[in-house]
């Protein structure tokens, strides 16, 4: 008798993809590896602090994360020029030094190519400096994906906030019964569903290196392999497709 193959996650048959026009994606965690982030925070700046004041890779650790969780939340964490003014490191810079480490999550081209086949509108809604997207749309060549790209210091609040969501919908005048939203953060995806976004999705792994968590009251996905409507598209379809498209498969994409 032949075997049922049952979805690797059910979560996505909650997703009626018929009735949505509007695709909203963060950045950092969702379509990008969290790895990066976590290692330029957590690492890479206490090591430049370190080096700045001659202190050791702990010493710098234990005088920044207090500092770093005060502001978390906040759009000023958010922002590269407030943390060169406070740190007096060159944060930008900073960044360029580790960029080899911003890669792609596994199925995020195929996703960003079934919706734009579908015909779907698609907004990287972020919290992050125009400065750290500049770096990352120019690393990973995503921008042409994008009707547009919102970053939250356009409007002056961060997406943890209600009033984020009203500029958004007065800039780009979406239907949000009609959209989904896909971030990794709970306190943005509490505020999105609040705002009333109809279909709010966690990712449950942001980083490579860090466990899958589930994120409670969410539809959760590991990758956005998870996300392929069995209406959208077959998946056997679509790896024929990308073999004639795309002779780069997108692990390989990943480390140029
Ligand atoms: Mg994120």
């Amino acid at each position: 008798m032949a075997q049922k193959i049952k979805p690797k996650n059910s979560d996505s048959e909650s997703i009626n993809w018929s009735n949505i026009d509007t695709i909203l994606l963060d950045m950092d965690g969702t379509l990008l590896d969290l790895n990066f982030d976590l290692h330029f925070w957590m690492e890479y700046i206490p090591l430049a602090f370190a080096n700045k004041h001659n202190l050791t890779h702990d010493e710098a650790k234990d005088k920044l994360f207090p500092i770093f969780r005060a502001e978390e939340g906040k759009l000023h964490w958010y922002c590269l020029d407030y943390w060169q003014e406070k740190l007096q490191l060159d944060i930008a810079k900073l960044k360029e030094d580790v960029a080899h480490l911003i890669q792609i999550h596994p199925f995020v081209l195929e996703f960003l190519t079934q919706a734009k086949v579908h015909k779907k509108r698609i907004y990287l809604v972020t919290n992050a400096h125009r400065k750290t997207i500049q770096l990352k749309m120019q690393i990973t060549n995503l921008a042409s994906y994008f009707d547009d790209i919102i970053s939250s210091h356009d409007y002056n609040v961060a997406k943890e906030k209600q009033e984020f969501w009203h500029k958004l919908e007065n800039a780009i005048q979406f239907d949000k019964t009609k959209s989904i939203f896909f971030d990794d953060s709970l306190s943005v995806l509490k505020s999105a569903k609040q705002y009333g976004i109809s279909t709010v999705v966690a990712i449950s792994k942001p980083s490579s290196k860090v466990e899958t968590k589930q994120i409670e009251g969410f539809i959760n996905i590991e990758t956005f392999e998870n996300v392929f409507s069995i209406n959208w598209i077959k998946k056997s379809d679509l790896a024929d497709k990308e073999k004639v498209d795309n002779p780069l498969k997108p692990d390989i994409i990943n480390v140029i």
